[in-house]
């Protein structure tokens, strides 16, 4: 008698999230009938200075300008009282920029997740707050990188428009004559919020004139932009909504 042994074979196929739902999805701007902008600011860590810009804060809390803020752990673990500040501000909105700042394509993927779950595990540990935006340091990121924010539940921010803050070299007029130049309906401006912009008070006051007041164009957090903006959205000058 032969006895035949019948061996199923169950292909457990290992499927990726990015074949089977498509590229996960980076952010460089909101829609562009959108009459609205995002000015962002980093959180980059600092080896000496204050590494805190308070005046341009006071003059987006001033002028009552929705912000986002993407904070670096390691700048995260030298500011907390920074951190609760930024916090306490109802039309500020909090991200992550990455646990030490790394190149994230020039590490493994283990370590690409330690650096962006670190700065989301200490605002939700140690402030009570979720932070579902990842900003990548230096807009730098591959495969895995925008895999594994997406398996954290993240949204990948990165920008449209780019103020060139940290750049000595870069005068307050040309940094202004570019951005106005370069920024449209749904545009999201970088800039930096660590005191490394020299002149980041001065460019977001100068555009706030111009592409706010003058163009009518609504300052707006990353998710209001991308989720609260109705198609066609009329015009309402100055007044942000709450
Ligand atoms: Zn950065």
């Amino acid at each position: 008698m032969i006895r035949m042994l019948l061996t199923a074979s169950v292909l457990i196929g290992s499927v990726t999230a990015a074949s089977e739902n498509g590229t996960a999805e980076v952010i460089r701007s909101g829609s562009p009938t959108c009459k609205a902008i995002a000015f962002t600011f980093d959180m980059c860590p600092v080896r000496d200075g204050a590494g805190y810009d308070a005046p341009l804060i006071e003059t987006l809390i001033s002028k009552r300008i929705p912000a986002t803020f993407f904070l670096s752990g390691r700048w995260i673990a030298t500011h907390e009282a920074e951190v609760r500040a930024l916090l306490a501000v109802p039309f500020f909105e909090i991200g992550t920029h990455g646990q030490v700042h790394a190149h994230l394509p020039m590490v493994d993927a283990d370590r690409q997740r330690k650096e962006i779950q670190g700065p989301v595990t200490l605002l939700q540990t140690r402030y009570g707050r979720r932070a579902p935006l990842f900003r990548p340091p230096y807009g730098e990121y591959n495969d895995a990188t925008v895999e594994i924010a997406r398996a954290l539940g993240l949204r990948f921010i990165l920008w449209n428009a780019v103020s060139g803050d940290p750049d000595p070299q870069l005068s307050r007029t040309r940094m202004v004559d570019h951005l106005k130049a370069t920024v449209h309906d749904g545009s999201i401006i970088v800039f930096h919020a660590n005191g490394r912009g020299r002149h980041t008070r001065a460019v977001v006051e100068d555009l706030y004139q111009d592409l706010v007041l003058t163009r009518g164009l609504k300052p707006v957090t990353v998710s209001t932009l991308l989720d609260g903006c109705e198609a066609g959205q009329t015009r309402d000058g100055t007044e942000p909504s709450h």
